[in-house]
Parts: structure tokens; sequence; C-alpha cells
């Protein structure tokens, strides 16, 4: 491995005066803005944008930023500013894309269980490619468009069995998995297809699964999809991309993990037996990096056995990754004490027991009203939040440039009581 993920840009770094993310103090944010928050780092987005699109520059590609992983409205428009597509997961993603600018040709809808109503937004939005999870999904959509009088761009999710090597819960290309169909049913359906009213067999579509680490399940994965398209190709289907989908992983225990330049060398070989162009999808590898959780720090205390704990203002409601699948992320102070390191249980406020951010993490002493940042938090965070426990969504911030500002607003108890009666 050449790259090393110390290569990659670090938008929150320790100054003296304490922690910034590009240049700003994130003590001065918070003293506006207050806890707990997400802080993001515009610069750590496009670099992260860049890295992928630079390294496929030599194979024809067109990155559909893969919006659950974060749709604010200025994280969206930021992407599509850079010129990247996106990669909806539900109705509403298709609508937020929309409002953040993507031209509704610029969109991939994905899903595993796409509803009628949902259909018919998307055809009749003409979407760009809606991504089918099975062979009746197919022809739901061929019902949907032949209603609207429409033909939909539609490719089919296959599923090779290939093991990710990640998270159990954030794998998704193994035949125990509930997504797409099984690889060797994919031809069938494409003939069974073929010619359809309604349908256009644009693509082929894969998606092995998140924070994928190694190059050889997407290599695989890669070969896999070449290998249906050429088939697919032969028997007369008009394919016009690929779909690799997403799943490139981070460093977030600052570990070596494949880079965008190794993951482009691995599967443009594949490709290129093909030639046909590749759709990506990345999320996380976009995002992750940019983000930070800051929290305060409401109580600490230590049991007999010496264990300490830190209980934050923030919790499973504002960070879930933790208690869902037990995913590590780096936790630093904003300001570090001159105290020698301790170990600390780092927990959130939640009466669940799963409600904890970290195990026993070397943090220098630890007060109540410290500031604490929760590191590589902008993926599958903010996104992710519930009201539980009638907490209030925390405000997001963008800091771009040396300047920032407040790109959702805390939520407050008016807001959510607006629903009920
Ligand atoms: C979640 C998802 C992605 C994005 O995955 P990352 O691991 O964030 O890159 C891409 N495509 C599909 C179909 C997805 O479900």
């Amino acid at each position: 491995m050449i790259t090393c993920e110390t290569l990659v840009y670090q938008p929150f770094q320790q100054a003296e005066s304490g922690l910034h993310c590009d240049g700003v103090s994130v003590q001065s944010i918070v003293e506006k803005v207050g806890t707990p928050v997400y802080l993001y780092s515009a610069r750590a987005i496009r670099e992260g944008y860049s890295a992928i699109d630079d390294a496929f520059a030599a194979y024809p590609h067109a990155i559909h930023y893969a919006l659950k992983a974060n749709s604010t409205l200025a994280i969206a428009r930021l992407l599509k500013a850079l010129g990247s597509r996106a990669d909806a997961n539900s109705g509403g993603e298709v609508a937020v894309a929309m409002r953040a600018g993507f031209a509704t040709g610029e969109i991939v809808f994905t899903g595993v269980g796409k509803t009628r109503e949902e259909l018919e937004f998307a055809v009749a939005q003409g979407v760009g490619t809606i991504n089918a999870e099975s062979a009746g999904e197919l022809d739901r959509i061929g019902e949907v468009a032949r209603a609207l009088g429409r033909e939909a761009r539609v490719a089919l999710r296959v599923n090779p069995d290939i093991d990710a090597r990640s998270h159990p819960n954030i794998s998704t290309g193994l035949k125990t998995n509930k997504f797409g169909v099984a690889l060797q049913d994919a031809r069938a359906i494409y003939a069974a297809h073929l010619g359809t009213k309604g349908l256009r067999l644009a693509g082929v579509h894969i998606h092995i699964g998140s924070q994928i680490t190694t190059a050889e399940p997407l290599r695989r994965a890669a070969d896999a999809l070449v290998s249906l398209a050429l088939e697919l190709r032969d028997a007369g289907v008009p394919l016009e991309h690929v779909d690799l989908g997403g799943g490139l992983g981070i460093a977030y225990e600052g570990q070596q993990v494949l880079s965008a330049a190794e993951y482009a060398a691995a599967v443009i070989p594949e490709l290129q037996r093909a030639g046909i162009p590749v759709v990506l999808e990345p999320g996380r590898a976009i995002v992750a990096r940019s983000g930070a959780l800051v929290s305060r720090v409401v109580d600490t205390k230590r049991y007999p056995d010496g264990r300490q704990f830190a209980v934050l203002d923030a919790g499973m409601t504002e960070l879930m990754r933790p208690a869902l699948y037990g995913s590590f992320h780096r936790i630093v102070p904003v300001v570090t004490r001159s105290s020698p390191e301790a170990a600390w249980d780092i927990v959130g406020p939640i009466c669940e027991s799963s409600d904890v951010f970290g195990r026993d993490r070397a943090m220098p002493g630890v007060e109540v009203d410290d500031l604490i940042a929760i590191l590589d938090t902008g993926a599958y965070g903010a996104v992710m939040a519930s009201n539980y426990n009638r907490r209030m969504l925390a405000p997001e911030v963008l800091i771009d440039g040396g300047a920032w500002r407040v790109i959702r607003r805390r939520q407050t108890l008016d807001d959510v009581l607006a629903l009920e009666s």
C-alpha cells in the first residue's frame, strides 16, 4: 500500500488554544450555538469528493453522492456545486435532492422497499435511473410508467454473494441479506423484461456493503458486475452503464485503509473489460471525515473498582452508530487539560446500556462542563438522529474558508409538538 490515511486531509486539529476546524476555533462556535452540535468542514467534503473523482479520471464515470450519509440541504448543495450527482434511498431523499438543485435526470433512486407512491413520484419526475430490487418491482415500475405514459430507465440490483468483510449490519452483498436479486437469476429477469413497454433496461447495479476497507471484495464485485453486463449485452440488452454502488470505508481508528486511488486501481481493469461507463455511489468516503459531534460533559463518576464515566449531553439520539454497530469513533477533548491521562468510559445520557460512545479511552482529566468532540461523524451521524426521550435534534454548522454558518438550527419543542394534537 502506497497511500496512507495520514495523507488524507484531517479537518480537526489541536492548536494551543484548543481544537480547531479548518482554522476556526471549535470553542468559539460552541459558545454561540451551544451543545450538542455537529460541525462540518466544507474543505474535507471537497477533498473527499475530488479524491474519488480524480482516482477514476481515466475511466468514464459519474459520482452519485449517496444522500443517506448526510442529506442536510447545504451539504447536498455543496456536493452539487462540485459536479456530483445524487443517489437517493427514499422518495424523501429524491425530493431533497431536487430541492438542493439536482436535476431529476441526475438522481439514481435505490432502496429495498419502494412504495407505489414513491415509484409514481420518481417516474413522474423523470428520475435518472431507478435501481430495482426484484422482478416484481420491475413489473410495478413498468405498470407505473405505462399508466403515466412514460418510459422509466431502470437497472436491476444483483446480489453477488460476496463478503464485504465489513460489519455484519452494514454488509449487503451476501445471499443472506435482503438486497437485490440472486446473480444467477439476473439474466432470466432481464430477458423476461426486455422489450417491456415502459421500461428501458439501461444498467446493472451492485452494492455489497459499507465501510469496506480492503480492495478484494470490491474488485470481485466489479468482476461479477462486468461479467454479467457482458453476458447481458451479448443477449441484446442495450446497457448504458454499470453501477458499482458505494461502500468505500474510512480510517476511523487511524489505521491504514483502502484509499480512493487503490479502490480505482482495483476495479478499473475489471470495468475496462466491458468499457461501459460506471456509476459510483459513495457516501461515507466523501463526508465522514468532515464532521465532529461536539458535546459538553454533564456529569462524571467513579466506581469503587476504578471505572470512570464521563456523561455527555449527546447520546445515541444524536449519534447512533456506536449503539447500533458498536462502531469506533475517536473522542478528543476540545481543550486538553494538562492532568495525566486516565481511562474513561464516554457515555450518553439515554436510559439504554448501549448508549456508550467509547470505553476505556485514554483522556486527560475530564471535568463537568468540558467540551468533547467525537470525530469522523459527518456520515450516518445527524441523519440517524431521533427524538427519543423527547430530545431535540442538534444544530449543524458548516465551516468554510475561515467562516462558519448554521445550516440547520436546533430543533425546538414547538417544532416537534406542531405535529401533535
Ligand atoms: C448506503 C448506500 C450507498 C452508500 O454507501 P457508503 O458506504 O456510504 O458509500 C450507496 N449505494 C447504495 C445502494 C446504498 O444503499
